[in-house]
């Protein structure tokens, strides 16, 4: 592919932009300073430097952030910054999506892709895919609560009760529960249906994957890793 198309491809700006950072001699692959933008390049493995930062090439994107509060899940944010201002500027040029959404209050796991089929795939109801959260709770919980997040209870617009996977206490005000549905506000929806109320919401889990282990080990807030093929057989 041509190199100028390759650096379009990847996020770094209009052709004419592209064009110019090779003209200008910022581009070096395998350290050499490559400045024609129509030479052919194989994508494959390839590795490259834009003004001494080192990038290699993905065709698709994928990547996991430990979204803080405070941030909306939107590209045009209106109250507070937005997520994707946490992230390089050439992954927000690729288009990247996040998969589903957080409220602005609600830390944790928060994935990102420019593959349209993988974000619709993940968020298909049909694929139950778990996503697991923690709830600080307003109130200590009573001893109803885990068994009716179980049961299901009944939110407005929905049709069927609405069943945690699974639900337990942590301690009297923590309670982790797991759910397929990506439905708004649902957590704390089931939680208040349930007779408490959600204080601080962090989601810990998608999927297979969860912060604080394997590739999400030591990801602080604000921080985002790319996510592997490995890492994605994890989601599914
Ligand atoms: N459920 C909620 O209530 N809020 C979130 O941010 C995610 C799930």
């Amino acid at each position: 592919m041509k190199l100028e198309r390759i650096l379009q491809g990847q996020g770094f700006g209009s052709r004419r932009q592209c064009r110019q950072l090779i003209e200008l001699g910022e581009v070096r692959i395998q350290g050499e300073v490559v400045d024609n933008p129509g030479i052919d390049v194989a994508t494959a493995g390839l590795v490259f430097e834009v003004e001494g930062e080192t990038w290699v090439y993905r065709d698709k994107t994928y990547l996991a952030l430990h979204k803080p509060a405070g941030f909306e899940c939107s590209h045009e944010p209106k109250h507070h910054r937005g997520v994707y201002s946490l992230l390089p500027h050439q992954l927000v040029e690729r288009n990247v999506q996040s998969v589903g959404r957080l409220d602005v209050d609600t830390t944790g796991l928060l994935l990102f892709s420019d593959d349209g089929a993988f974000i619709h795939n993940l968020s298909s109801p049909k694929k139950h895919v778990p996503k697991t959260y923690r709830a600080e709770l307003a109130e200590p919980a009573c001893d109803k609560l885990v068994p009716r997040l179980l049961e299901g209870v009944d939110l407005i617009d929905e049709a069927q009760p609405v069943c945690a996977l699974s639900a337990r206490l942590l301690s009297p005000t923590t309670l982790e529960m797991s759910l397929d549905l990506g439905k708004y506000h649902v957590v704390k929806r089931m939680i208040a249906a349930a007779g408490n109320h959600v204080a601080a919401l962090h989601r810990s889990g998608f999927g297979g994957l969860s912060l604080g282990e394997g590739v999400l080990a030591g990801l602080a807030e604000g921080d985002w890793v790319y996510l592997e093929a490995a890492d994605l057989q994890q989601l599914h």
